[in-house]
């Protein structure tokens, strides 16, 4: 199954997925491509595929994204291969902006869709400069764009607010373990139990 974790910049999508990636087996996380600079905390290939605007668009022109999007002025997708190469029966972790949970939504895949809030647009504020890994200017813009980007909440299907990052965690990995007994996805465990009842 897909889980596709939306929110602002900053909102602490990052964070709350590190956490779940450690704690949770059987979870993968989706490595986006972007044309957006590397940060020194990152690493290419663990956080993103850190590649320039004409390999990003090369890749658009060969039809290698499920989704893709302009973020704070830089390219954002999640590869074809990301998704389809995920393992035997794993859950996959995505960690895209609203156009991108937007076009996911419109493929009908099977995905759970989660949006995750910070307690206050103060609080937020506040991370972002914290975290200091963006100019004024970046975060100034990524503040800008949260406002615009909140007003999607309720197309999603959870909604998680960041204020203690412990319960956060916990909510996530309850959505995802959830998600895994829905019907749907409990059927090919099911059959055996029923055929040892002679069902
Ligand atoms: P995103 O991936 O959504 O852009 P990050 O995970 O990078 O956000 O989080 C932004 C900043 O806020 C980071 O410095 C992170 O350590 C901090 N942070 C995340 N969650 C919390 C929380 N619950 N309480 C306080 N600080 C947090
Ligand atoms: P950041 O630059 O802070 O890592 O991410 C900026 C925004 O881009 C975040 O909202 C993040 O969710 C989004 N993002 C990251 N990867 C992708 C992707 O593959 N597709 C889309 N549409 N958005 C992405």
């Amino acid at each position: 199954m897909l889980i596709v974790v939306t929110g602002p910049s900053g909102s602490g999508k990052s964070t709350i997925l590190r956490h779940v990636l450690r704690d949770l087996r059987g979870v993968r996380f989706s490595v986006s491509h972007t044309t957006r600079p590397r940060r020194p905390s990152e690493k290419d290939g663990r956080d993103y595929h850190f590649v320039d605007r004409a390999e990003f668009e090369r890749k658009i022109r060969r039809n290698a994204f499920v989704e893709w999007a302009v973020v704070h002025g830089q390219l954002y997708g999640t590869s074809k291969r990301e998704v389809t190469s995920r393992g035997k029966g794993g859950d996959v972790l995505l960690d895209i902006d609203v156009q991108g949970a937007r076009q996911v939504r419109a493929l009908d895949l099977d995905a759970v869709f989660v949006f995750i809030l910070p307690p206050a647009f103060r609080e937020l504020k506040r991370r972002l400069a914290g975290r200091g890994e963006d100019k004024p200017a970046i975060v100034e813009s990524r503040l800008k764009t949260a406002r615009l980007e909140i007003k999607d909440y309720d197309r999603f299907d959870y909604i998680v607010i960041n204020d203690r990052l412990d319960r956060a965690v916990l909510e996530l990995e309850s959505i995802i373990l959830a998600s895994r007994c829905r019907l749907s996805e409990r059927k090919a465990q099911v059959r055996p139990i029923l055929r040892s009842f002679g069902a």
